[in-house]
Formats: structure tokens, C-alpha cells, sequence
């Protein structure tokens, strides 16, 4: 038997984007809280680093996320404020696709029907008011004023500032070896002994089908590539008024930052299957694969880009079979708290789905309208 070091209320399994938000929202409600990462904290080894994350309201992926996005605005304004920190700069977004494929109408209909102001043009238009842009001919395009970027490692390191100034406990590199109940107490075992409490909060992100084995939650990680170019001198300059950019075009689609260094721009693929087995031995280098398929969008639409990779990362994606979150109590422990499965899009909900796993594991519900995202929805049980 483990040797028992302490008991707090809630236990975060899991010290990422979302884990370090459940700890704040935590802390702030005066619960004890003790968080454990297996990392160092601010690693890059997940899915929570690369210097920026898109933020937008207009949301093709389901209308239902736009009410959580406006609390997550919410959340991220009042924690720049008790920080003094620049979290989030708004860009506007250019969002460019074919009229009938899944950005342009999502984003449309997002926007339609919870009154959210975007504009609508033609890719003519767009590369006026852009030129440092190319686009298809063919593609509309939908651009969001209230969009822009989060600057990552700085949101979830105020999130870990915030919650150990509210008096949580925040461990880096303990890693959790195994969970489980005992009685009325949940424990977690590590190599420093076993801690209880009387709720767990897992947020694992990519190592989530390891901490949950034997739940049967459909979850794959996916590694992808994010590089940094030169760019040519003024290009793409987030100072003069270049926008986050996503485009969908027939072989996939990419997304992008305006140029904040004014020598680079970061760009990506959303799109691609590049499955990994074990999160923690993903293959972090620069792949010939990986250069070519950004390389083939910088050149059709990157056009004052250089063919010069600066830098680049790598990052884990984890994804549901719907492509939407999992946020709820484990199927067999209403204790355990679950929130996984952000499918490439989750950063900008850390805010607010931290408050929400708030809510579950200290009143046992929440009024955050996480009904969609729930864990018995159809698309995760094999039949969606
Ligand atoms: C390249 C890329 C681009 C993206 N772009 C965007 C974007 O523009 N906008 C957006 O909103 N989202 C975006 N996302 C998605 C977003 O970044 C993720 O959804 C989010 O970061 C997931 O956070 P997380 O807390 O689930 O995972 P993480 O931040 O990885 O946290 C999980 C933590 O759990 C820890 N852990 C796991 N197992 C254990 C254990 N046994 N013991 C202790 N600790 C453990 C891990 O070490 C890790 O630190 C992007 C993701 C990637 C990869």
C-alpha cells in the first residue's frame, strides 16, 4: 500500500490547458485543490504550447459552442485583468472556403443564429483588403472582427499563477501511476506515495485513453507538424492589421497567425491522420512529408513567404469520433470528472470549460450549457 501523503477535496490529474483552469476555478471557490502534471509545468510535449492559439465566436464546427465562447471571452478578460497580462489580441479572423463546404456555411450559420457581426465577400474582395493573401477564385469568405489569438504558454501559466495565489497546490513532474476508489475516497498513487479526495478531475489530454483504459471512450491522438517561415520584410504583420487566418481548400485545410516577430509566420494543417500510439514517444522532428504538405500551401497562398522553415513544433491532437469535446462525470464514478477528446480545437475553451469542471466537481452540476458535449452522446458509444 502506497505510504499516504495528504487528502484535499479535488484532485487534477493533469496540469495542461484544462487542467491548470480547473485548478484556478478550484482555488477561487476555496476548495483545497492539489494539481499533478507528469511534466514540468509549461512543457511542450502536449497539446497546450506553440506561442499561439486561434479565438473566434463564428463556430462551424456547431452553433452550440458559440454560448461557451462567450463566457470563455468573459474569463480570459477577467484573467488578463488579476494578472496584468496579455493574454489574447484580437486579429479578426479570415475564414476562406468553397460556399458549400464546412467553414464558410458553419460559420455563417453560427453567426446567424446568435446575432454574431462577421462579414461576407468574395475571395476578390479578400485579397484586396489582403494582398498578401492568395485564394481560389471560387472560395468565399467570412471575416470575424471579434477573433484573434491567445498567446498559450502565458493563458496557462495565469491560470497556474492564479490558482496557487488562491492557494491551490501545483506539482510538476509527479507523474499519477494509477487512480481508483476506496470507500468514500478517491485516490491517486505516485512515485511520492498516495494522495485522496474526495472528487478527481482528469484532464490528461493525449494520455487520456491511458488514465481511462477501461472506460471505452473512442479517443485518437493524432501528431501534427507546425512550422514557422520567413517572411519578406513588412509581410503579414500582425501590426498592420494581417488576421488568424483558416482555409479550406480541397486537400485540407490550414489555419495561420499574422507575423508577431515580423521575420516569421506560423502556419499549419488542421486536416490529416498522422495517428500515434504512444503520446510520449511521438517523433518530434522535421519529417520531408511534413515539409511538403506545408510548403504546397505556403506556395499557393502564402505568397511574400520565403522557402525558408524558421522553426517548427510538434503537437498532439486527441479526437472524438464527432470531433466534439467529452465533458462529464466517468459513466462508472460520478466522483471522476472527465474533460477530453478537444479534437484541435479545445485552447480557446479553457477558460470556461475550467470554470464548468468547477461547477461538476464541487456541485456536482454546472449551468454551463455542456449538455452537447456529454459522454453517453451516440457519436461515442460506436454508433454515431
Ligand atoms: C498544433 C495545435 C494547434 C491548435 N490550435 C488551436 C487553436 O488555434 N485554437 C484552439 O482553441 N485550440 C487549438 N488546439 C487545441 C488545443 O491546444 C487543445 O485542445 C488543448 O491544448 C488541450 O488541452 P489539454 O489540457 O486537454 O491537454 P494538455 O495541455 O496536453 O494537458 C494534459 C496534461 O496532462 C498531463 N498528464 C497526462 N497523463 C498524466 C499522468 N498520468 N500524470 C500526470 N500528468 C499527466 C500531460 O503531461 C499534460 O500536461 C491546437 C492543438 C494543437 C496540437
Amino acid at each position: 500500500m502506497m505510504p499516504l501523503r495528504a487528502h484535499y477535496d479535488v484532485i487534477v490529474l493533469g496540469v495542461g490547458g484544462f487542467g491548470s483552469a480547473a485548478c484556478y476555478h478550484l482555488a477561487r471557490r476555496g476548495v483545497r485543490v492539489l494539481g499533478l502534471e507528469q511534466f514540468p509545468l509549461l512543457h511542450d510535449r502536449g497539446s497546450s504550447h506553440g506561442e499561439t492559439r486561434i479565438i473566434r465566436l463564428a463556430y462551424f464546427e456547431h452553433p452550440d459552442y458559440v454560448p461557451l465562447l462567450r463566457r470563455a471571452y468573459e474569463l480570459w478578460a477577467d484573467l488578463e485583468a488579476s494578472t496584468a497580462k496579455t493574454l489574447f489580441r484580437k486579429t479578426r479572423l479570415l475564414i476562406s472556403g468553397p460556399p458549400e463546404g464546412e467553414a464558410i456555411p458553419g460559420a455563417l450559420r453560427a453567426a446567424q443564429e446568435h446575432g454574431l457581426d462577421v462579414e461576407s465577400m468574395t475571395a476578390g474582395e479578400a485579397m484586396r483588403r489582403f494582398p498578401d493573401f492568395r485564394l481560389p477564385e471560387d472560395h468565399h469568405v467570412v471575416l470575424e472582427p471579434d477573433a484573434g489569438l491567445l498567446h498559450v504558454e502565458a493563458c496557462v501559466e495565469a491560470h497556474i499563477d492564479e490558482a496557487r495565489r488562491a492557494g491551490a497546490e501545483i506539482q510538476g513532474e509527479v507523474p499519477v501511476l494509477g487512480w481508483g476508489r476506496d470507500g468514500a475516497m478517491l485516490y491517486v498513487d505516485t512515485h511520492f506515495g498516495r494522495f485522496t479526495a474526495t472528487r478527481l478531475v482528469i484532464t490528461a489530454g493525449a494520455w487520456t485513453g491511458r488514465v481511462l483504459a477501461d472506460a471505452g471512450l473512442p479517443l485518437t491522438v493524432v501528431r501534427k507538424f507546425v512550422g514557422w517561415y520567413e517572411v519578406e520584410p513588412g509581410a503579414y504583420d500582425v501590426d498592420r492589421g494581417t488576421p488568424t487566418f483558416y482555409i479550406e481548400q480541397p486537400d485540407g485545410a490550414f489555419y495561420g497567425f499574422p507575423s508577431m516577430d515580423r521575420r516569421t509566420i506560423k502556419f499549419a494543417e488542421h486536416t490529416g491522420h498522422d495517428v500515434v500510439d504512444d503520446p510520449a514517444t511521438v517523433d518530434r522532428s522535421r519529417r520531408t512529408e511534413d515539409v511538403a504538405r506545408l510548403e504546397a500551401f505556403r506556395q499557393n497562398v502564402l505568397p511574400r513567404t520565403r522557402p525558408i522553415l524558421d522553426r517548427h513544433s510538434v503537437c498532439l491532437y486527441t479526437l472524438t469520433p464527432d470531433r466534439h469535446f467529452v465533458v462529464d462525470d466517468h459513466p462508472q464514478d460520478d466522483g471522476v470528472i472527465v474533460a477530453a477528446g478537444f479534437s484541435g480545437h479545445g485552447f480557446k475553451f479553457t477558460s470556461v470549460i475550467g470554470e464548468a469542471l468547477a461547477d461538476l466537481a464541487w456541485k456536482g452540476r454546472t449551468e454551463a450549457p455542456i449538455e452537447f458535449l456529454r459522454w453517453n452522446r451516440p457519436a461515442l458509444q460506436g454508433n454515431g
